[in-house]
């Protein structure tokens, strides 16, 4: 028997009833917020690509972090700028390097917020890759190794979890191996273990300055046409000791979430990332969209696709929309 007993219709009646049976239900519970820390005091330099977006000095850091915290945002993912960049990104590991005092800034503030840390090379290196080149390779387990000592520091300036994000094979097991050696058993990794070569990253390498001076990612990052290789990048992570892994980007991987979150029973997250997030910036100021309406309903997917944890530009926007719905 199907219609006429069977009527869907009746249960969207009314937003009481569709609210009452939705199955996903935003919340701010599994945001994260990503800031940019540069050198220096007093700096807030505008992304002009991300609207909304900016270069912070750690003392801003500390103020955006209040705003956040107050807005029941629970994290924030910090990349940084350096001072100088040089072949081996050395100011990756450097303990005055900007995000490792905006993150002791945050510590001394007391806020309480959950402090992620991305950790990769290619911010800090004046090649733009995300590890060291030798005859323009990028080269794996050097890299490995210089992204284990910026973990631990990361770790020293008391970051709560450390998000290796460079795709270099074996680097979670090099940074767990150099966690646990220094006594920072108890920090988290939350592996970027799906990242795919993406056109999307674009703006993002204006806010960080990391687009790569010759050549491109491909020899790293994930092909963008390949599924089931992102089930073996994330088993392959989880057995090195990820205690969370990433799907990045998010919209155009929705169906790697949803396979990554059906066969691995630990926390996902999905990156909403800077194209992404500029797509949408672009479309509203030119009035061509309704923004509040497009962000949640695109969330939402991210959310519905399997992702508990999303890393969002619109994190701010999000958490007041929810507060006033
Ligand atoms: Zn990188």
């Amino acid at each position: 028997m199907t219609f006429p007993v069977h009527r869907p219709r009746r249960l969207r009646r009314s937003e009481a009833l569709r609210g009452f049976v939705r199955e996903t239900r935003l919340t701010t519970a599994g945001l994260v917020y990503p800031l940019f820390a540069c050198p220096g005091s007093k700096v807030r330099v505008p992304v002009s690509s991300m609207p909304g977006v900016f270069q912070l000095s750690a003392d801003q850091i500390v103020e955006e972090c209040r705003e956040v915290a107050g807005l029941g945002i629970p994290a924030v993912i910090l990349f940084g700028l350096p001072e100088h960049k040089d072949e081996t990104g050395s100011e990756a590991a450097d303990a005055n390097g900007a995000v490792q005092r905006s993150v002791e800034a945050i510590r001394k503030a007391k806020i309480e917020l959950l402090v992620i840390t991305d950790v990769c090379l290619c911010e800090y290196t004046s090649h733009g890759h995300c590890g060291v080149i030798k005859d323009g390779e990028v080269l794996n387990d050097p890299s490995s190794e210089l992204l284990a000592a910026a973990a631990l520091s990361h770790a020293r300036a008391g970051a709560d979890i450390v998000a290796p994000s460079d795709m270099m094979d074996g680097r979670v097991g090099a940074i767990r191996r150099k966690l646990d050696e220094n006594h920072f058993e108890d920090i988290a990794i939350l592996s970027y273990a799906a990242k795919y070569c993406s056109a999307f990253y674009g703006p993002f390498r204006e806010a960080a300055q990391s687009a790569p001076q010759f050549g491109d990612r491909r020899s790293y990052q994930m092909d963008p046409a390949n599924a089931r290789e992102a089930l073996r990048e994330v088993e392959l992570d989880l057995e090195e000791g990820a205690d969370m892994i990433m799907v990045k980007p998010a919209l155009p991987y929705l169906d790697i979430i949803q396979r990554v979150r059906e066969r691995f029973d630990v926390p996902v997250a999905a990156y909403n990332v800077s194209g992404e997030y500029s797509m949408v910036k672009a479309a509203a100021q030119n009035g061509w969209i309704d923004e509040k309406r497009i962000v949640l309903e695109l969330i939402t997917s991210i959310q519905r696709a399997g992702a508990s944890i999303i890393l969002t530009y619109h994190a701010k926007d999000l958490a007041r929309w929810l507060k006033s719905s």
